[in-house]
């Protein structure tokens, strides 16, 4: 019975594919324990199964458009279900413009389970003046901030990150500190993970954005990348570590980027679906970014 997943952990990872081991993907570059542990491998097309408990699979993010997938309409497609390149005709970058927004106002995962009467969360923590700017809207707002904005989600804040309750963009901190310019504490990426299975712990679904493999992958933040695969990685250890037996860990991305360090742009890759617990086996017919959100909300249910 659907009632049986009880928990939904969604790890929304912004630019990373799922290719071949290569020289040029620093997800097989790179040592990963929790990964190897997990799958037998690394991050790579060849990890590809389906057993009791644990999915991992390549799913198209091209979505029937020409040209390379982006990041505005792709997670509006992958956290509503909408073929949004498609109803737009292309593929459009970084923030959504108001068509896109209308479609996430109306149409997002959290959105539909706040209808449903599921608690929901977004785990990420933001800063006192960020939340100021979103305000007066003198910030330009994401496909997930407006996803949350629209389910009147409440915003996590640094606050909430000294208490252990909220994780930042970039997983350890130390970036989203530079960026913000405010001080924040530098939280290991398995404590990070720990974070996140704890939260979910009280919510239906717990939702977490990190977009570090894309900024590094175009080549806008100086970290190395085997530095943001050690961070994938503890993240991941740390959540599986943590997690309740009725907790599903959903890890999947809006477009590749990250796996291919020939280039600086996005990819047509396909990305990872990466499906840990009881729900695992309901994923394995996803064959797109599109499919994610309308299956897990099936299993989430009616109201309840
Ligand atoms: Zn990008």
């Amino acid at each position: 019975m659907a009632t049986d997943y009880h928990r939904f952990l969604f790890v929304f990872v912004d630019g990373i594919g799922l290719v071949p081991a290569a020289p040029s993907n620093p997800l097989s570059e790179t040592p990963s324990a929790e990964l190897f542990a997990l799958l037998g491998g690394p991050l790579t097309i060849e990890q590809t199964q389906s057993a009791e408990g644990v999915l991992l699979k390549p799913i198209d993010a091209t979505l029937g458009v020409d040209g390379l997938p982006q990041s505005a309409t792709g997670q509006t497609a992958l956290l509503t279900g909408v073929n949004a390149p498609l109803r737009l005709g292309r593929h459009i970058t970084g923030f959504p413009g108001p068509r896109l927004r209308k479609i996430v106002e109306e149409s997002s995962i959290l959105l539909h389970a706040s209808r449903r009467g599921h608690s929901s969360t977004f785990a990420n923590a933001y800063t006192e003046q960020y939340l100021r700017r979103l305000e007066d809207g003198s910030v330009r707002r994401s496909v997930t901030t407006c996803a949350v904005q629209a389910a009147a989600v409440p915003f996590r804040t640094l606050a909430d990150l000294e208490r252990g309750r909220a994780v930042t963009w970039d997983i350890e901190g130390d970036l989203a500190a530079d960026r913000a310019g405010v001080p924040i504490e530098r939280v290991d990426s398995v404590v990070a993970g720990r974070r996140l299975a704890k939260l979910a712990n009280s919510h239906r679904l717990t939702l977490f954005e990190t977009f570090l493999p894309d900024t590094v992958g175009h080549g806008r933040t100086a970290l190395p990348a085997a530095e943001v695969v050690r961070r994938l990685d503890g993240l991941l250890g740390g959540i599986l570590g943590a997690r309740r037996a009725d907790t599903t860990v959903i890890l999947t991305s809006d477009h590749g980027n990250f796996e291919d360090n020939r280039t600086r742009t996005h990819s047509r890759a396909p990305v990872p679906l990466l499906v840990v617990g009881p729900a695992a086996r309901h994923f394995s017919e996803v064959e797109s970014i599109l499919e994610v959100t309308p299956e897990l909300l099936g299993l989430l249910g009616p109201r309840v």
